[in-house]
């Protein structure tokens, strides 16, 4: 067996002992006869499965009791809709734009309402993350609507805008569980959990309960409402099953580790190996203000596209995977979230030192 060194910016790598105890599980979990995907989701041992799951994440987020963990399907991308058709009241919500991801939570949005965007950093193909110290926030906004760490362009927001009391709304499915967040500032923050969290296919939505309400946009469907998912502990209907267990596994596996503080220290090790190099090399160069920058997704270029594209065809060759940038804007991007060891970086940037000197 030989695994490479996986950048990929999600589905993602995942603890390498999370994935060993699930293959040791896999045809009988813990004395039940079966696999986690061949059990009903209301047996007693999924009940125990989802329970612990969200207690380890609430014990790692320090979520107060005040909010709802919601775990449902469709990735991120229906949260985009469902975000909209529960909390515009008004039906007015103001985005702030970062990235490809935030402006599809707006086209979305303005499906249903008047969404405006209110910032936005496209000027300079969102290398930067805005000034918002004094938005122009809308008078009846129900709510501000940030993508916190932005997978494609390497930008986070270090500082949360200042909302003028108007609810926040986040999306973090590239910065979960990298570091401590202070979760009452936000009224509701989800993510699509297969960048840092476990494999594809579900988002994990964490709201306030008193957003949580019947007065939803009509022609909602009942699967968006939240209402639906809190009432029911996330098993309306049949969740994501064996999701849920992965993520479990991951939430422990990040409670053994130390928890949020050891991960954003280690998460910044790694990203400082990288982004020294780049600040140092005559090659690469990073692409974000410095001051910008992610800890989880570095793009850098070379200048020259057809060196980038020599670079990630050698680098793949040397078992450093899924380096190509996104398609909207090229060059590489090595996605480092928590999984990643820091070996992993300092391979990469040896083989980086490696490429500088011979090109
Ligand atoms: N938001 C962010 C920040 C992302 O990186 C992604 C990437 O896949 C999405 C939303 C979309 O997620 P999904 O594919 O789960 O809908």
């Amino acid at each position: 067996m030989s695994r490479v060194y996986n950048f990929s910016a999600g589905p993602a790598v995942m603890p390498e002992e999370v994935l060993r105890e699930a293959a040791d599980e896999m045809l009988d979990y813990k004395g039940t006869g079966m696999s986690v995907m061949e059990m009903s989701h209301r047996s007693k041992a999924f009940e125990n499965i989802i329970n612990e799951a969200e207690q380890d994440l609430r014990d790692l987020m320090q979520i107060p009791d005040n909010y709802k963990v919601l775990f449902m399907q469709g990735g991120a991308h229906l949260q985009f809709a469902a975000i909209p058709m529960n909390l515009m009241k008004n039906r007015v919500a103001d985005y702030i734009i970062t990235g490809q991801w935030a402006k599809k939570a707006l086209k979305e949005a303005q499906i249903y309402g008047q969404a405006n965007a209110i910032a936005s950093s496209e000027d300079k193909t969102f290398s930067y993350i805005p000034d918002c110290s004094d938005l122009p926030i809308s008078p009846d906004a129900d709510y501000v609507y940030i993508c916190e760490n932005n997978t494609i362009y390497g930008t986070k927001f270090h500082t949360l805008p200042d909302t003028k009391g108007k609810t926040l709304v986040s999306d973090i499915s590239s910065c979960f569980l990298s570091e401590p967040v202070d979760v009452s500032k936000y009224g509701l923050i989800y993510g699509g959990v297969q960048k840092n969290v476990g494999p594809a296919g579900m988002a994990i939505v964490i709201i306030r309960e008193d957003l949580i309400t019947e007065d939803v946009l009509p022609y909602t469907p009942t699967y968006m409402k939240y209402k639906i998912h809190a009432d029911a502990n996330s098993l309306y209907n049949t969740p994501n099953c064996y999701c849920i267990y992965m993520c479990g596994k991951v939430f422990k596996w990040l409670k053994k580790q130390g928890g949020l503080e050891v991960m954003k220290a280690r998460n910044e090790e790694k990203a400082k190996v990288l982004y020294d190099f780049l600040d140092s090399s005559k090659l690469f160069k990073g692409t974000v203000r410095k001051e910008d920058r992610s800890i989880m997704n570095v793009p850098f270029v070379t200048g020259d596209k057809d060196l980038d594209a020599k670079f990630i065809k050698e680098a793949t060759e040397a078992g450093f995977v899924n380096l190509k940038g996104h398609r909207t804007v090229g060059g590489m991007r090595a996605s480092i979230y928590n999984a990643m060891p820091i070996e992993g970086v300092k391979a990469l940037v040896e083989f980086m030192k490696k490429f500088e000197e011979e090109n």
